[in-house]
């Protein structure tokens, strides 16, 4: 296992080469035109670097997504990676591929090209130095995670639902770099209001205001927040009346809730779906429902991140901690169907932010931890055991 740390580490400045070349290859989720161009490029990258199989999943709305196959078994382990990234055409003209003092900066290197780039070079090691794994690794390439993965959830859930384990792609979290081992769920409502509309001055006891009864709805909903459970309600948006002179007859909001657990949507969804006027000359009506369940930390994830922190004490001479985060990704939906490992990506901060960036010297560290427990789940011969 020593000769796949070596060879990786020594692969390091490539590893930035590589970087650089897909970082310059701008990605916004809603450009097909530029996802596809990314795509058919990492087609390529893979194929060069891990003479593995790429088939191309066509999409018509976004991206066409990937899904790439090195080695063989009738068992498989998942790479899950997204390449889209959350910056606009352009963005590189204001924020170029650089390195200083050690960082890399661009849009999406954290976010998570650097991950991508650490894939591919975990699979090109195991390649190079003839590594034979008991099962078959499938690496998905997807173009849309950054708009709630429309297009490629089912693609990711019936990928999962085969697999022996999943590896998400996606940063770590902090400049420690833990493992994310609890994500939380996701659940998006829009809430209508309708009331009567009347003119303030002339008509005032006429008219019944919808945005008066949004008003205590609000209250109601940012009281159903439980920090000690970890839930929250977030209305984050409101619209609602026409001028200042007319009650208003209609308002709306949007409305973020998080939880750690599934029991935690059961008790909290109901609560919201069913809200009631507390004017019952109001109307109000609730759409919406779970967007990405939550990544619990089940005891499939905890062991999984037992063996990542062994393997990197043993091999990478680093410690690995571990952490929630309120943030979902496709490892939500993975981790219904599969055990799962997020957060197996870059190291570095600033993910959709301005100071976005990843620590190079990580880099390879990370991309030869995958490749360390691709072996120790693919049960390569004289690999790691467990304890
Ligand atoms: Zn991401």
């Amino acid at each position: 296992m020593v000769d796949v740390v070596g060879f990786i580490n020594d692969k390091k400045e490539e590893m930035v080469q590589l970087l650089k070349e897909i970082v310059e290859r701008e990605s916004p989720s809603t450009n097909k035109e530029l996802t596809d161009l990314l795509g058919s490029w990492l087609a390529e990258q893979f194929s060069r670097l891990t003479k593995g199989e790429v088939t191309k999943i066509e999409n018509d709305q976004y991206g066409h997504h990937y899904r790439a196959e090195w080695g063989e078994g009738k068992e498989k382990l998942l790479l899950l990676a997204h390449f889209d990234t959350v910056w606009p055409e352009g963005t590189l003209d204001s924020k170029p591929f650089r390195i200083e003092d050690g960082k890399a900066y661009g849009p999406g290197v954290f976010d998570m090209k650097g991950g991508i780039v650490q894939g591919l070079y975990a699979l090109h090691a195991l390649e190079e130095l003839g590594k034979k794994l008991n099962k078959k690794i499938v690496f998905l390439f997807t173009s849309d995670e950054e708009i709630g993965s429309p297009t490629s959830q089912e693609l990711i859930e019936k990928e999962a639902a085969g697999s022996d384990r999943v590896f998400v792609l996606e940063p770590a979290m902090g400049v420690e770099g833990a493992i994310k081992t609890s994500r939380k769920g996701v659940g998006i409502f829009q809430l209508q209001v309708e009331g009567k509309p009347a003119h303030s001055g002339i008509d005032p006891e006429k008219g019944v205001s919808a945005i008066g009864e949004l008003a205590h709805q609000i209250n109601y909903l940012h009281g159903l927040t439980d920090l000690s459970l970890g839930t929250t309600v977030n209305v984050g948006t409101i619209h609602g009346g026409t001028t200042s002179n007319v009650i208003a007859a209609h308002a709306e909001a949007e409305i973020d809730l998080r939880v750690k657990a599934q029991s935690e949507f059961d008790r909290v969804i109901p609560l919201i779906q069913n809200l009631d006027p507390i004017n019952d000359q109001t109307s109000v009506e609730v759409t919406g429902g779970i967007n990405r369940p939550p990544l619990e930390r089940t005891e499939d994830v905890q062991s999984m991140y037992s063996a990542a922190r062994s393997l990197a004490s043993e091999y990478l001479n680093i410690e690995l901690p571990e952490k929630e985060t309120g943030g979902g990704s496709d490892g939500n939906f993975a981790a219904q169907l599969a055990p799962t490992l997020d957060g197996l990506g870059a190291v570095g901060d600033g993910a959709h932010a301005n100071h976005e960036h990843l620590i190079v010297k990580e880099m390879p560290v990370r991309s030869a931890l995958l490749a360390l427990l691709l072996m120790h789940y693919g049960e390569e011969k004289g690999g790691y055991e467990d304890e």
